[in-house]
Parts: structure tokens; sequence; C-alpha cells
């Protein structure tokens, strides 16, 4: 850690549910900071009260943070040790602290990192997909035609996609993954992350959709995970054949999907099957 003198934030990651997982590190700087902004003051309380600590809180949330920043950042330069948390998991990784931090290194104020869990790193840990290259993308939009022409633009994305959905979203969300990716594209739903509850469902988007509200509850927090788009082999009218086929599939049987599919594409019915590795119903 830096001089007392000298003003730092530290970006703490807190537990994601089991308390278990704040690491030693986090407690020393959260023990040792002269103040911690907190997303929800409420929570950061009950934190801290859980490990016997009690700080000055400051609540810094997507409402305040413009306001926040400066007061801070004036705090910092008069020399405190701030650390910044949120509810769970990484502050910034789909929560507030961007303004904060990019303000501090911009006003040349030492910015140090406490790292700990976020839930996007702890799903691709155990869903068994490539994590090799992989892209976040958070919340979706909450509307559904910006919802899908978010996807459309992800149709092609050959890495591994992550993305954060709320309990009563996470439903329409596959809808829309099933109609712009195919049923059949392999996914994973982490839910409850290192809580009680935790549970993992790796299955095609279709099996899931199909499981979500029956052996999946549709309560608490989910993380989706879904494998990139398989290496495009063929034409590019087969491509978009598949393509074709799968989102007609999605509402329609395998044969009226394939019938129209060669209609639309001017491909043979039998090819559309071979590309789509269908059976002939
Ligand atoms: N900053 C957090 C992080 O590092 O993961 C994410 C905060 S974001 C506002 C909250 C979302 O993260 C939830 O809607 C859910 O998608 C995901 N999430 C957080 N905790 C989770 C958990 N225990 N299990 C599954 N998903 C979780």
């Amino acid at each position: 850690m830096a001089g007392d003198s000298q003003g730092v934030l530290y970006v703490v990651g807190t537990p994601l549910g089991n308390l278990e997982d704040l690491s030693d590190r986090a407690r020393q700087t959260l023990a040792r900071v002269d103040l911690v902004a907190a997303e929800d003051t409420r929570r950061t309380r009950g934190l801290l009260s859980s490990i016997g600590l009690s700080r000055p809180l400051i609540a810094y949330h997507e409402h305040n943070e413009s306001h926040q920043t400066q007061r801070l950042i004036a705090e910092l330069e008069r020399g405190k040790l701030i650390a910044l948390v949120s509810d769970a998991g990484t502050p910034l990784i789909s929560d507030p602290g961007l303004r904060l931090v990019s303000g501090c290194l911009a006003a040349g104020i030492r910015v140090e990192c406490v790292p700990g869990p976020s839930a996007l790193v702890a799903a691709l840990s155990i869903c068994g997909i490539a994590a090799e290259r992989f892209t976040f993308e958070g919340f979706l939009p909450r509307r559904t035609a910006a919802r899908r022409e978010h996807l459309e633009a992800l149709r092609r994305e050959p890495r591994t996609m992550v993305f954060y959905e709320a309990v009563h979203r996470v439903k329409p969300m596959v809808t829309d993954l099933i109609a712009v990716f195919g049923p059949d594209r392999q996914a994973a739903l982490a839910r409850e992350l290192t809580k009680l509850h935790e549970s993992l469902d790796v299955a095609t988007l279709a099996e899931i959709g199909a499981r979500l509200g029956e052996s999946i509850p549709l309560k608490g927090e989910f993380v989706l995970v879904v494998a990139g788009a398989p290496e495009a082999s063929g034409s590019s009218d087969e491509v978009e054949a598949q393509r074709i086929f799968q989102l007609l599939h999605t509402e329609l049987p395998a044969t009226t999907a394939a019938k129209l599919t060669a209609k639309i594409t001017g491909i043979s019915r039998n090819d559309v099957y071979r590309l789509t590795r269908m059976e002939k119903d």
C-alpha cells in the first residue's frame, strides 16, 4: 500500500454471496481506509459488520456518480485512503465506478486493485465452454427489438459470450437467443453462484429454455454463457440457409422449416437437411 500522505483509491472485489470469499487483503484494506464508497451503504454496512468492522460510508451509485466523483477526488487529493466496493463482485463490471476510476487516473491519483470474485469469471470457470477468448456482453438492452438487434450483431461471433440478466428477463432473453443463434447452440446457465442454491445447467439453448421455470427455478441471479458460432463451413449461401432454417425451426416443425428455407434460398430441401444435420421426418 502507498504511504499515508498520498491518497489512494482501492477498488475492492467483494463476495458474490459466500462471505468466506472476501480475501484477507480486502479485509485489511477495508479496515485501513478512511472512507468506503459503496453502491448500497446498507448492504456494505452489513458486510463490514459481518467481519467486525465499522467504517465511514458514502453512497456511490449510478444516480449520484458524477457529483460524488468530484467529492471523492477532493478527499483523495487531501490524502485520504478510499475503498470503492459494489454490492457484490467487482466494481465497474456492470457496476458503478468508471467515472471515479478514470477521474482519479486523470488527476494523477493512485488507483490500486484488490481483486475478488466476479460472476462472469466464476461462471466461465465452471461451465466447460472455451474461455481462452470470450466477450463479456453484460446486460442486454431491455426492449425486445433493441435486444434482438444487439444479438443479431453477435450472430457470427466466434468467441464465447457471457451475459448477465435479471431474473424476470432471463426467459425472454433465452427465447431471443434461440431465435438468433438457433436452438442447438451450446450454452450454460449458472445460477446463485457461491450461494446455498448454486446450480449449473450446461445444455443447448433450447434445453435451457425448456428447463427455465421447471427444473431451473426462476429465482436468484443468473449468468448465461453461450458458445461462439462454429467456424462457418460451406458457402455464404449455405451459412445463410442454416441461419434461416434455425430461425424458422424455433416456431415451425423441421419439415415446414426446411421447405420454406429451400424456397427462400433456392437450395434443395435435401441440402437444407444435410446442412442442418436434421433427419427427414
Ligand atoms: N459486479 C458484479 C460482478 O463482478 O459480477 C456484477 C454486478 S451486476 C449489477 C449483477 C449481475 O451479476 C446479476 O444480475 C447476475 O447476472 C450476475 N451475478 C451477480 N452475482 C451472481 C451470483 N451469485 N450468481 C450468478 N450471477 C450473479
